[in-house]
C-alpha cells in the first residue's frame, strides 16, 4: 500500500504557466510582476492594508520584529509551544523571548499566563495561530493596550483563519505567514509580512531590501537586509494564492472526515472554539495519557502512515533552557507529550482518512493488550 504523508504540495494550477513566464521573461529576481501581484492579492485576501513578500517565514518575523524596534534588553512574550523560529527571530533582534504556557483545549498562548510574564523590559506579545487554531485576540489586545505593548501574530500555520468572523492578518500590528513547502500554501520556501500600519509596512519594505533610502539609490540609512522574495517564488505562491480557498476547504473536509472516523477511539481530538475559524493546517490530536506516543508513531509508520510528534516545547530546547530556570510548563509539556499531526495534505481522499483512523484505532488497541 502506498505511504500516506503527512503534508504533501499541491502544484496543478498556474504554477508551471507563471514559472515559465519568469524564465521567459528573465525576470527572476527580487522583484517583479508576481512578487507586487502576489503582494496585492494576499492583502486584500486577509483583509489588510499591505502586504510584504519575503524570503521565508522567519525572516519575516524578524523583519517585522526589527520594523517594531524591538531590541537589545527587550522582552518578547510567545507561546513556549511553537516552532523555533517564533524564538529565534526574537534572538536574532538581541531581545530575550519570554515563554509562556498555553491552553490546554486549542494550544495557543494563555493570557493569564502572558499576564504573569510581564515586566517592565516587555516590549510586545508573539500569538502564534498553532497548527491552524487562531489564537484568542481580545484578552492578549487588552493586555497589550494596558502595557503599551506590540503585538506580532505569527500566522504561520494559519493561512484564512478567522477570529470572530475576521481573518487573521489585521488583528495585531503586524502578522507574518509562511510559504515553506508544507504549509497551506506553498512557494517551496517564502513568507508574508501583513499590517495596517502604512509606517510599519514602510519601513519593513526598506529592511527587507538592504536598508536603502526609496527614494536616494545607493544611500543606506540604516544596515538593512536582503530578505527579498525572488519573482520565481512570487509566481508559484501567487498561483496557489489563486487556489487558496481550495486549499482551505480541503482541510476543513478532511477535518470533518478525521472527526467523524476518530469519533469514540480514545484520542483527543482538535477543536475549534466557537469564535474561531480553524483551518487545520495539520490535523492534530493527544493520544490517551497511558499510550506511549513515540511508539503509537512507530505503529503508524509500520502500517505505512507517516506522522509527526508535537514541537518539542521551548523551555527544553538547549538555547531556551537555561533562561526558561524553574519556571514550569505544565500545559505545553503534556501537549507536547501526547500530540501527534496526522496527515493533513489536500490530496487525501475518504479512503486515506478511513485507512489513518483504522491505524489510529488498531495502534490503540495493541497498546492496551502489551499492557
Ligand atoms: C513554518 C513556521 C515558521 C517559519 O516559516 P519558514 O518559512 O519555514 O521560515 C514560523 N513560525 C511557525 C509557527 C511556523 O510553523
Amino acid at each position: 500500500m502506498e505511504r500516506i504523508p503527512v503534508a504533501e504540495p499541491v502544484l496543478t494550477g498556474n504554477e508551471k504557466k507563471y514559472v515559465n513566464e519568469c524564465l521567459d521573461t528573465g525576470w527572476i529576481s527580487g522583484s517583479g510582476k508576481f512578487v507586487t501581484g502576489l503582494e496585492e492579492q494576499f492583502a486584500a485576501f486577509c483583509g489588510a492594508k499591505y502586504a510584504i513578500a519575503v524570503f521565508n517565514g522567519t525572516v519575516a518575523l524578524h523583519a517585522a520584529l526589527l520594523a517594531l524596534d524591538i531590541g537589545p534588553d527587550d522582552e518578547v512574550i510567545i507561546p513556549d509551544l511553537t516552532y523555533i523560529a517564533s524564538a529565534n527571530s526574537v534572538m536574532y533582534c538581541n531581545a530575550r523571548p519570554v515563554l509562556a504556557d498555553i491552553d490546554p483545549t486549542i494550544w495557543t498562548l494563555d493570557p493569564d499566563d502572558v499576564r504573569r510574564k510581564i515586566t517592565p523590559r516587555t516590549r510586545a506579545i508573539m500569538p502564534v495561530h498553532i497548527y491552524g487554531h487562531p489564537t484568542e485576540m481580545d484578552p492578549i489586545l487588552e493586555i497589550a493596550r494596558e502595557h503599551n505593548l506590540r503585538v506580532v501574530e505569527d500566522a504561520a500555520e494559519a493561512h484564512g483563519a478567522e477570529y470572530k468572523g475576521r481573518r487573521i492578518g489585521s488583528i495585531g500590528n503586524v502578522a507574518t505567514f509562511s510559504f515553506f513547502g508544507n504549509k497551506i500554501i506553498t512557494s517551496g520556501e517564502g513568507g508574508i509580512i501583513t499590517t495596517n500600519d502604512e509606517g510599519l509596512a514602510a519601513e519593513i519594505r526598506i529592511l527587507k531590501g538592504q536598508g536603502m533610502d526609496p527614494k536616494r539609490r545607493y544611500w543606506f540609512p540604516i544596515i538593512g537586509y536582503n530578505y527579498r522574495m525572488t519573482n520565481v517564488q512570487a509566481a508559484i505562491a501567487l498561483a496557489q494564492l489563486e487556489r487558496v480557498d481550495w486549499f482551505i476547504e480541503r482541510r476543513l473536509e478532511v477535518a470533518s472526515w478525521y472527526n467523524e472516523e476518530l469519533a469514540g477511539s480514545g484520542v483527543t481530538l482538535p477543536v475549534q472554539a466557537e469564535w474561531a475559524r480553524n483551518v487545520y493546517w495539520l490535523y492534530s490530536i493527544l493520544v490517551p495519557e497511558s499510550v506511549d506516543r513515540d511508539h503509537f508513531m512507530q505503529q503508524m509508520d509500520a502500517a505505512g502512515i507517516e506522522t509527526r510528534p508535537f514541537f518539542y516545547p521551548m523551555h527544553v530546547l538547549p538555547p531556551y533552557h537555561d533562561a526558561a530556570g524553574d519556571e514550569k510548563y505544565p500545559v505545553s509539556t503534556e501537549m507536547a507529550r501526547r500530540g501527534v499531526n496526522l496527515p493533513s495534505s489536500a490530496k487525501l481522499t475518504r479512503a486515506d482518512v478511513k485507512r489513518v483512523a483504522a491505524a489510529v484505532r488498531q495502534a490503540l488497541e495493541q497498546q492496551v493488550k502489551i499492557r
